[in-house]
């Protein structure tokens, strides 16, 4: 399997060629030359498949150049019991008949990030371990992605994580769970600013060729391959949970910001598991809900950004969706540069009167837009009617999942994290506090560490010098 920038630049690359960079030198993002595709036979033989054999079968697909027999270990050591508290590392639930939730959140902070996470830090151990290199990780963080890299990379030889987060602007809970962390690898880096700023000096030192180099800078944001593959795992496990044979199809509803784990979606869909729709749920951050509505893809400013109630979804632009895009134009990296063009110079395309748009039904997706209000009737909904405890980002799913629900196609809601992380609007929503999983009780007494800088990019570098050894 060789993997090729959307915008075809440079030559064709591994799987563990790609792993440990960001976007492609051309600006692009990676994928495989060809999805490749299980036969009906494959799909039989999978049904019956435990969590870590069907990851196996699926990942060794796209990680061919990993020896099995060292791939199978990482995958074994990855989705245990202890990380993901049962052998089913994503159970399903049943609501009612032909409505479910996919439970992806019994990782280690709670959300489905670390699900992808979790395996990350074993790959990129294993492959620093073969070139015999070290990395050292700088991220932006305005809460799960951080913790869930921290919970992935603690520990890990050859790794260091720093991780910057807008000082006093996440939850104590969030906040507990990224600077109690002991490991001597991990350092929380507060920044004296917004989101926007520490995402700024992220940018701003990984835009210093030589400092990056010398200090060997990695990221592990969203547009990771190794991300993308490990999230389309679940979606044949739950497709599995939810039906009886192979002939039957399914709809999958997925609370989205940066494409990331629906395009995982899209992915299952063209490896042959019959996807019926990929219901694509936005916040009130409506920048796709608008493209699969309008043919228009018009990215916002920074201050068009809402603060919501379902903060992981709050995006300006999806940074995913360059894959898509891709696979909508046939394959044709000049498009995918023209129309990334028109993104940077008008912060718009649009695909209308264009024989783009015309192919765009065949992939399945339909989408909607869930608001505050909503949220609150869904989580209100979800508890009184089935006694089941849903966080914000999964109420904006199942809000819109309901809305696309067709007679006789099951419907499976992702759920994109747990409750307690999102205390404040369970109380609004239920006057009672969220359910805290064992073991999280007092995470806000623990001691914490972590370093208050203002938002100065030359201060962030002097830190990683002085501690990256
Ligand atoms: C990251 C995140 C999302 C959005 O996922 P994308 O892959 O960026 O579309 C949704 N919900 C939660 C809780 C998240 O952490």
């Amino acid at each position: 399997m060789k993997y090729i920038s959307t915008r075809g630049g440079g030559t064709p690359q591994t799987f563990t060629g790609i792993l440990l960079g960001g976007l492609a030198p051309d600006g692009g993002l990676y994928l495989p030359e060809q999805a490749p595709r299980f036969s009906a036979g494959d799909l039989a033989a999978m049904r019956g498949m435990q969590y870590r054999d069907l990851a196996f079968t699926i990942l060794s697909k796209f990680a061919d150049d990993i020896p099995a027999a060292d791939f199978r270990k990482l995958v074994d050591r990855t989705y245990t019991k202890e990380a993901f508290h049962s052998d089913d590392i994503t159970p399903l639930k049943t609501l009612e008949p032909g409505v479910h939730i996919l439970c992806l959140s019994n990782g280690p902070t709670l959300a489905f990030k670390d699900v992808a996470m979790q395996l990350l830090g074993n790959l990129f151990e294993y492959v620093l371990a073969q070139k015999g290199e070290e990395l050292n990780i700088l991220g932006a963080t305005s809460g799960d992605t951080g913790s869930a890299a921290e919970y992935a990379m603690r520990g890990k030889k050859g790794i260091r994580v720093f991780m910057l987060s807008p000082h006093g602007r996440m939850s104590a809970f969030q906040q507990a769970q990224m600077y109690s962390l002991p490991d001597a690898n991990i350092f929380n880096i507060a920044v004296r600013g917004v989101f926007d700023e520490c995402q700024d000096i992220v940018k701003a030192v990984s835009n210093d060729a030589g400092f990056k180099a010398k200090h060997r800078i990695g990221t592990v944001n969203s547009i990771n391959w190794a991300r993308v593959a490990a999230q389309v795992v679940y979606y044949f496990k739950g497709y599995f949970a939810a039906t009886k044979n192979n002939d039957e199809q399914v709809s999958f509803s997925v609370p989205s910001g940066n494409f990331g784990n629906i395009y995982a979606g899209h992915m299952a869909r063209q490896m042959g598991l019959p996807i019926k729709r990929l219901v694509l749920a936005t916040n009130e951050n409506n920048v796709l809900d608008e493209f699969f509505r309008t043919g228009r893809y018009r990215v916002r400013a920074s201050n068009e950004v809402h603060q919501t109630s379902s903060p992981s979804m709050d995006i300006s632009k999806a940074s995913n969706f360059e894959r898509f895009i891709f696979d909508l134009v046939g394959a044709k990296p000049a498009r995918v540069r023209e129309l990334w063009q028109q993104v940077d110079r008008d912060g718009i395309f649009d695909l209308n009167g264009t024989s783009d748009l015309a192919g765009l039904a065949q992939y399945g997706f339909v989408s909607g837009t869930s608001n505050h209000a909503n949220r609150l009737d869904t989580i209100r909904r979800v508890w009184k009617d089935y006694g089941v405890m849903i966080d914000t980002h999964t109420a904006d799913g199942v809000k819109v999942g309901l809305e696309h629900r067709e007679a006789g196609v099951p419907l499976i809601c992702l759920e994109t994290a747990l409750p307690a992380k999102f205390a404040e609007t369970i109380r609004e929503a239920l006057g009672r506090d969220p359910e805290r999983p064992a073991g999280f009780e007092n995470i806000e007494k623990l001691p914490q560490r972590v370093e208050v800088m203002d938002a100065d990019a030359a201060a962030v570098k002097r830190f990683v010098e002085a501690h990256s050894g």
